[in-house]
């Protein structure tokens, strides 16, 4: 029996951008992802899009798990497909749902014909469909309104896909459809979620790490590394620069004053980012800050930061509970990478009483002392460029 995946679209709220523009984005962003399982076909139609799996090897249950991950689609089911004849498709139906039949008490038969030559009209399909199945399951009945497992039958114009309940999909918009960000990426729990959160909206991920060696290791990374590419599966490839920000913490160390160390840090932080989102056509930087989490995140913190940034500053963490972002974290498969500990360039040289109100008047003062924007072009223009993807040796 020939199966497909179908995929039922996202929101398309978004003015401007139409529903095939938003389709054939996410239609590429399913093909990028599915390719490391074979060749696919993709077909629209109806708001729905029908993927053919074109090689005889390919796994459908890997295939339906990669779908689940893709944002943009609100669910989607596996289908079986068959010749537009009432015989055949009654056979179809019992053979390809008969095991669900078995396990369920309740159901219902939902009938759609886009094929208005079809010669049954949606009743009467849902009526001789339901009877033939209740005729092979005599312990069903029927529940129109809360049954347990749906029979869908679609005529469509070339087949009549047959197809039971729908999973979940991953929602949000599909990857591309809302520009590019610059996500800044620590070794944490916070930033991993923070470009997911992003990326579900439709925002393609670019990202800077700023990394202190010797103060921080090749570990500290490659736990970077590992931690886009769990982002990677829901945002796709992702091109990571390393920024070597020894020398600039070290100019921080010896020039401001103590209780300011990490405040000026986060602000340099932004000003490469924001030189490195230029160079790479991005329209946001995307934190995974939280107010109140550390010092550097409280209210006045926060307003500092943001005024170093040339472009605007997505959080999505801002309003989140710890327990919250490690939800999500766990979710995406990351917690167990960001918990490894190694030195993150963020707890070298950390004041001991940081600076809880700090002003950017204060931070324009200390900053005054050290002419930085060579050491700042130095350090983003020889950052250590590479693409982050699923695995390692892509
Ligand atoms: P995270 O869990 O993401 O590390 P955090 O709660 O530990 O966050 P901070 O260490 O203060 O908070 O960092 C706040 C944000 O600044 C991070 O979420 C990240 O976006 C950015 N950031 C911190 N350190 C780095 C770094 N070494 N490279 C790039 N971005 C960083
Ligand atoms: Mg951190």
């Amino acid at each position: 029996m020939q199966e497909v995946i179908l995929v039922k679209d996202g929101e398309l709220a978004l003015k401007g951008l139409n529903r095939s523009t938003f389709e054939d984005i996410l239609i590429k962003n399913l093909r990028w992802k599915l390719s490391e399982l074979g060749k696919f076909r993709f077909e629209k139609a109806q708001s729905t899009i029908a993927v053919y799996p074109e090689d005889e090897e390919i796994d459908l249950d890997e295939a339906a798990d990669i779908v689940g991950k893709v944002f943009g689609i609100v669910g989607y089911s596996r289908a079986a497909i068959c010749e537009k004849e009432m015989q055949t498709i009654l056979r179809t139906a019992n053979e390809y749902l008969g095991v669900q039949l078995d396990s369920v008490n309740t159901f219902k038969v939902e009938s759609k014909r886009s094929d208005k030559k079809f010669p049954y009209t949606s009743p009467e399909i849902s009526r001789e469909t339901g009877g033939y199945l209740l005729r092979r399951h005599p312990h069903l009945k029927v529940d129109v309104h809360h049954p347990d497992l749906v029979v869908n039958v679609e005529v469509r114009d070339k087949y009549v896909f047959i197809h039971g309940n729908q999973e979940k999909g991953a929602g949000g918009m599909p990857v591309g459809t809302n520009g590019k960000g610059m996500l800044l990426i620590s070794g944490g729990i916070d930033s991993p979620v923070a470009g997911w959160m992003m990326a579900k909206r439709g925002i393609e991920l670019a990202a800077v790490h700023f990394a202190s060696p010797p103060y921080t290791s090749k570990r500290a990374e490659m736990k970077v590394h590992q931690l886009l590419r769990k982002v990677a599966v829901y945002s796709g490839r992702i091109r990571l620069y390393t920024v070597r920000f020894t020398e600039i913490q070290e100019t921080i160390r010896d020039n401001c004053p103590e209780d300011l160390f990490t405040l000026v840090m986060r602000r340099m932080m932004m000003r490469i980012a924001s030189m490195i989102a230029e160079k790479e056509n991005c329209q946001a930087l995307i934190t995974g800050e939280s107010v109140g989490q550390v010092a550097s995140q409280t209210i006045f913190a926060l307003a500092c930061t943001d005024k170093a940034a040339k472009y605007p500053v997505f959080r999505p963490c801002i309003g989140m509970d710890k327990t919250e972002i490690i939800e999500i974290s766990r979710k995406i498969d990351a917690f167990d990478i960001s918990i490894e500990p190694y030195q993150d360039c963020c707890t070298v040289f950390t004041p001991k009483h940081p600076r809880t109100r700090p002003t950017p008047e204060l931070l324009d003062e200390t900053e005054a002392a050290v002419n930085w924007q060579e050491l700042l072009e130095t350090a983003a223009n020889t950052a250590d460029v590479r693409y982050i993807s699923l695995r390692e040796e892509d």
